[in-house]
């Protein structure tokens, strides 16, 4: 793919103080445009982060034909740029996008928009613990017509926001809603794809469950309200018995990168997993009985996010103490070492992005 570079006169300031989680964005951004009747993707190029015109009739604000993607660079203490698992993000971006109806953006293409984007903003890799430059990849239908068909137009862009860590102090538990009344997935629906509707739809529980003092919600599955599916943006896996529970990728559940690289290392580790429906009162029962030893949510952003509480029908539940769990802190330290580049990489996830030098 040719990329043109179209330099700004001033780069931005690098913030200082805190980050944040997608507050600031870099001196530049991807752009192709998709045209079917140009032959596909066309003018790959990388461009100062600002505005973008559309028109008003562009079928994405009508009728919401969008994915996107998030994955994060990290830079090493000795100074390498490393990815973590692109091409697990480009597949799903392309399994999204064919659920959608829109064009898939070819994997190596999609992987090498990312790898351009981070040489040239390599210096806005944030350095220190915890902090990383987040990625978002994201398409969207362009045609302008009032008309519910596939859009034959479409902009393939890329973001990067400098990320600080998620939980400035240390992992920490959070509190869990499990929704009864609204539903994210069914079957045969979105579910798994990362398209904008999905959240659109999920607002109102996230709402809900902030008013009466909750972090995020816990969905259950769209047709019966019985069985555990995921959190908020991130999957959910349960250490009941000594052995992981988890909602099997059936085409409700989002399949999480993260989701699946700790099941790599708890099967290494010798942990039963078990993929398959967990009924939400047998987890309020495990939980009440002691047999619930840990429970987290997992995914790019947080890494892992330890469940204190669960509040299912008003009946609540604590957690290992409302405290992180060993296996819990073990997950996030073997992960985020394996990302940063401190750990040994056995399963061959991260991929350096190599600066020529000039
Ligand atoms: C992105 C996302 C996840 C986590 O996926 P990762 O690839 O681990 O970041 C889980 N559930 C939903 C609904 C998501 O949008």
């Amino acid at each position: 793919m040719e990329i043109k570079f179209e330099k700004r006169p001033v780069l931005k300031e690098k913030p200082q103080g805190p980050l944040g989680f997608g507050k600031y964005y870099t001196d530049y951004m991807f752009v192709t445009d998709y045209d079917e009747d140009q032959g596909g993707f066309h003018d790959a190029r990388i461009i100062p982060f600002g505005p973008i015109e559309m028109d008003p009739a562009s079928m994405v604000l009508h009728y919401a034909q969008e994915t996107f993607e998030g994955l994060k660079a990290y830079k090493t203490d000795d100074g390498r740029i490393l990815l973590f698992r692109p091409e697990r993000n480009a597949a799903r971006f392309a399994n999204s996008n064919d659920r959608m109806s829109m064009p898939k953006v070819p994997e190596d293409m999609f992987v090498e928009a990312i790898e351009e984007l981070v040489k040239i903003e390599k210096d806005w890799i944030p350095e220190n613990e915890g902090e990383s430059l987040y990625i978002r990849p994201y398409m969207f239908a362009t045609e302008a017509q009032v008309g519910v068909h596939p859009a034959k137009s479409y902009k393939f862009m890329i973001i990067l926001s400098p990320v600080g860590a998620y939980y400035p102090e240390g992992v920490n538990p959070i509190k869990i809603w499990v929704e009864d009344e609204y539903v994210r997935a069914a079957p045969g629906g979105t579910g798994f794809t990362k398209c904008g509707g999905n959240y659109a739809g999920s607002l109102k529980a996230q709402e809900k469950a902030e008013e009466q003092g909750y972090t995020q919600v816990l969905w259950l599955d769209g047709v019966n309200k019985k069985y555990v599916e995921e959190v908020g943006s991130m999957n959910v896996m349960f250490l009941i018995d000594g052995k992981i529970y988890t909602a099997p990728i059936e085409g409700t559940v989002l399949p999480g990168v993260t989701r699946d690289s700790m099941l790599n290392l708890l099967r290494d580790w010798g942990y039963e997993v078990h993929e398959e429906h967990l009924a939400i009162d047998d987890l309020m029962a495990a939980a009440k009985d002691g047999r619930l030893q840990e429970a987290f949510g997992t995914g790019t952003a947080a890494v892992i996010s330890p469940i204190g509480e669960l509040c299912y029908k008003g009946e609540k539940a604590t957690i290992n103490n409302f405290e992180t769990g060993p296996l819990t802190q073990k997950l996030y330290d073997t992960l985020t070492g394996i990302q940063w580049g401190k750990l040994e990489d056995p399963f061959g996830w991260t991929r350096e992005v190599v600066i020529e030098e000039a």
